[in-house]
């Protein structure tokens, strides 16, 4: 039907499909959802508008829709423990803008990690909203040991006074210690807001801290290790409630995406069936199995390893910068990203550094044994980056390799 409704539009879809097919993602905040939640994210609840909240809508005919949005809520609250959940933040970002909403007046001071040690954009940086209408400062990871250096976070805390401090991160391979946060906001009498948006698949199946419970607010994305659509979610107790509600409608959306929050729904289901933890369990195996493999193999990792699903390569000795490394990658069938390393003398589009994860690689079914492969093939590529012919070589073995696990098997 779409080949001859929009061929150009078709012809595109087809490409991606093949290209997810044919090569190995490794960016650690991608996944592949299931085929139940693609298709809910292509149902008629695309077609309602719905602005308000379950009883309290904007809009006629809301029936179904309030169903829907009730039964998300009830499943994010259950998942998580919390007394409240928003799930119709579009994305992330606005989960954040929400939370920052709630708590915080124009030109407050917040504490975030820096983007140079892992933090998020929405974290404070200069040219993002977080940036513009907060005061943000930051604390970094230690030089030495590239973690977070919580002695350090509590003085600038209580130096600075920030309204508000902001724990989690886009690229910190080590666990964050929610607890210490905890203590350190309540000392500076500051909120706390954490973002999961990485972790939460992983804090779902107890192999991380949970911060519910100890932050004000909780953020995350739907759609990383939780493997649910594109999309964002909030937690808090039930005496912010109100506030952090109409901080999103009227705030900063108008019509909720249903389609979206019905597969949110669905996500937060299959987060609640066993299989889900054995699969978080193997990202994590599967992650220290790819560390352990560059290791061996002389690279150095940002913070020599990782405890979670990503890890940071520092490419400072292998003589090549993470934009060219992500496109020599790309090249032979590997989608990677360049990544800011600590304290990283390269600016955010050179970078030293390369992120890579493995939540897609294992929703694939892959496990210790390709992830061996897979090393090996990163690193041949980087040793043979002048021989095209080795190059070829390695990417025909990738798409063959990519083939033998299909995105949807059944298909
Ligand atoms: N917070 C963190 C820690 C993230 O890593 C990201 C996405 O990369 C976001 C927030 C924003 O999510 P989105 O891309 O859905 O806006």
């Amino acid at each position: 039907m779409l080949r001859e409704v929009d061929a150009e539009i078709y012809r595109v879809l087809v490409n991606e499909q093949k290209k997810q097919r044919d090569t190995i993602g490794l960016i650690p905040s991608e996944n592949i959802v299931s085929r139940e939640i693609l298709r809910l994210a292509g149902t008629v609840f695309t077609n309602k508008y719905a602005e308000g909240y379950p009883g309290k809508r904007y809009y006629g005919g809301c029936q179904f829709i309030d169903e829907i949005e009730e039964i998300a809520v009830r499943r994010a609250c259950m998942l998580f423990n919390s007394e409240h959940a928003n799930v119709q933040p579009h994305s992330g970002s606005q989960a954040n803008m929400a939370a920052y909403f709630t708590a915080l007046k124009p030109g407050d001071k917040i504490l975030a990690m820096n983007i140079l040690a892992g933090g998020h954009l929405t974290h404070g940086l200069r040219t993002n909203f977080s940036g513009t209408f907060y005061n943000a400062v930051f604390y970094d990871v230690d030089r030495e040991t590239e973690r977070i250096n919580y002695e350090k976070v509590r003085e600038i805390a209580v130096r600075e006074k920030p309204r508000m401090i902001v724990c989690g991160a886009s690229s910190y391979p080590r666990i964050i210690d929610f607890g210490r946060f905890h203590e350190i906001a309540a000392e500076a009498g500051a909120y706390m807001l954490s973002d999961i948006a990485h972790i939460s698949g992983l804090i779902v199946a107890k192999l991380h801290p949970s911060p519910v419970g100890l932050a004000d607010f909780v953020t995350s994305t739907t759609h990383k290790t939780m493997r649910g659509p594109r999309g964002g979610l909030i937690l808090c107790g039930s005496k912010y409630r109100e506030k952090l509600d109409n901080s999103i409608i009227p705030g900063i959306q108008g019509g909720p995406l249903m389609h979206i929050i019905a597969a949110k729904a669905l996500a937060f289901k299959e987060a609640m069936q066993p299989g889900f933890n054995d699969y978080q369990k193997q990202i994590i195996l599967n992650c220290k199995k790819l560390c352990a493999e560059f290791k061996n193999r002389g690279y150095r990792l940002v913070s020599g390893g990782s405890d979670n699903h990503l890890f940071v390569i520092d490419l400072r000795d292998k003589g090549i910068h993470g934009c060219e490394f992500e496109k020599l990658l790309e090249r032979v069938g590997i989608i990677t990203n360049k990544n800011l390393i600590p304290f990283d003398p390269q600016p955010p589009r050179v970078t030293s550094g390369i992120r890579m994860g493995t939540p897609l690689v294992t929703s694939r079914g892959m496990k210790e044994k390709e992830m061996e492969l897979i090393a090996g093939w990163i690193d041949s590529t980087l040793k043979n980056r002048e021989n095209n012919r080795v190059l070829k070589d390695i990417s025909k073995q990738i798409r063959r390799f990519a083939r033998e696990f299909p995105i949807y098997p059944e298909a």
